[in-house]
């Protein structure tokens, strides 16, 4: 350790970063596709690095981002009370407006309470963490999202992971669990790397059989799918059977923020207990006059779910028929598997210059050899936005070899 630092100059705990030349590297060979900063939108549309794109790669799924009814309310607000609320919702930072929306959200979600937060990542850290304690035990997806994986580790709870939506799998885990410990089972409604359902009615069924509690994480699922827009529990009808269901405001929603709906005892206790709702500052008001308003034109406009899930069935089946593998999306987030990274970042590239904007999506956070382009759909792009994006799709694809002129998949 002494040797290191008398080498560097620098602490032994910075050592890593010095390390860390990955991230340069691809940039010296100019595929690095992160950290592309916009330079304008009008959410169907971007600008960047002087180029107009389309945007297929937004969770901006009601196309609320840009919407005039939307920037007016924000702006409202912000003449009444300010920029920002300078305080946690415990103190100094709780407005009517914060109150309007728990209500609002609750009955939407057709629950007793809720809670807001300042982030969906702080939602799911801040309430998982704090319903399991060392005493519990937590079954969690294996393809939950990162915010669901950190809550598990500062709950200080038993954590299993089984494996993704593997039924089977989940019974047996449970089944080894002492009948008396206190039991969660939490998932994503939707998975935001390969847009697939969880399997709601079959883990409200395992919910039900081993006296566990069932926690849906529905960031991209409310204002997405299920009965006007309330989520995947909502697509089987089972909203009722779900202890506690989150969402995100940063998709459907065009802002920032998360919230957490359920029985009153449980929100209440969160609402008191979470150290990520009562130590962080409070959603600023031109993103909760937002999510109001984005709210609103959900139950008014029901088109806007229509169109989205039209356009998201279209372009599976028009991507699948050009060839490409989708993996087993059932929902607005369609990926389509690339292979290596570096073939995927070539991959992207080639798609952004062709016009289209996408996520490339790299191991870990997809399996090895499986790294992906993840496209994502909202209810405001166009006919002529979508066979432009299938257009740049089938020319990538071809120059690239992973699709031929007949709509077979080159790649395994
Ligand atoms: N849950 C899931 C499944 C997500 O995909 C995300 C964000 N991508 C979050 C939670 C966190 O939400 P936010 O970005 O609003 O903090």
């Amino acid at each position: 350790m002494g040797d290191i630092k008398a080498e560097t100059s620098y602490s032994s705990v910075f050592k890593k970063a010095y390390d860390f030349t990955m991230a340069e590297e691809i940039k010296e060979s100019g595929l690095y596709p992160y950290f592309k900063p916009l330079q304008a939108t009008d959410g169907t549309t971007v600008n960047i690095e002087g180029r107009d794109v389309i945007m297929a790669g937004s969770n901006n799924y009601l196309g609320l981002t840009n919407d005039p009814r939307t920037i007016e309310a924000a702006q409202k607000v912000i003449e009444v009370y300010g920029t920002g609320c300078t305080g946690s919702r415990y103190l100094n930072g709780t407005l009517d407006l914060h109150l309007e929306l728990e209500e609002k959200l609750a009955e939407f979600m057709r629950k007793d309470s809720c809670v807001l937060f300042s982030t969906g990542y702080q939602t799911n850290e801040g309430s998982i963490s704090t319903i399991a304690d060392r005493n519990d035990v937590i079954f969690s997806d294996k393809d939950n999202h990162a915010c669901i994986v950190v809550g598990t580790q500062v709950s200080n709870a038993k954590t299993v992971r089984y494996r993704h939506n593997d039924m089977d799998h989940l019974r047996t885990l449970l089944e080894r669990e002492d009948p008396s410990v206190g039991k969660i089972i939490v998932t994503d409604g939707v998975f935001s790397m390969s847009g697939t359902l969880a399997k709601i009615p079959e883990l409200v069924q395992l919910a039900d059989e081993f006296d566990a509690g069932l926690y849906i994480d529905d960031a991209h699922a409310i204002g997405v799918v299920g009965e006007g827009g309330r989520g995947s529990a909502s697509v089987f009808g089972l909203m009722d059977k779900v202890e506690l269901i989150s969402g995100t405001f940063s998709k459907s929603f065009a802002s920032l923020g998360g919230f957490l709906v359920g029985d009153k005892a449980v929100i209440e206790y969160i609402r008191h207990k979470s150290p990520a709702h009562i130590f962080s500052a409070s959603m600023p008001p031109a993103n909760v006059a937002t999510v109001l308003k984005s709210l609103e034109i959900l139950q008014q406009e029901p088109w806007r779910l229509e169109r989205l899930e039209e356009i998201s069935n279209y372009m599976r089946k028009e991507l699948k028929a050009l060839g490409f593998n989708v993996w087993t999306s059932q929902t607005p987030i369609i990926p389509v598997v690339i292979g290596d990274m570096i073939s995927c970042f070539e991959f992207w590239k080639d798609l952004f210059e062709a016009g289209v904007y996408v996520n490339a999506v790299v191991p870990p956070a997809v399996p090895s050899g499986q790294a992906l382009v993840r496209t994502s759909y909202m209810a405001t792009h166009t006919d002529e936005h979508l066979d432009k994006i299938l257009e740049a799709f089938r020319k990538v694809g071809l120059k690239h070899g992973i699709i031929d002129e007949n709509g077979q998949s080159l790649i395994d």
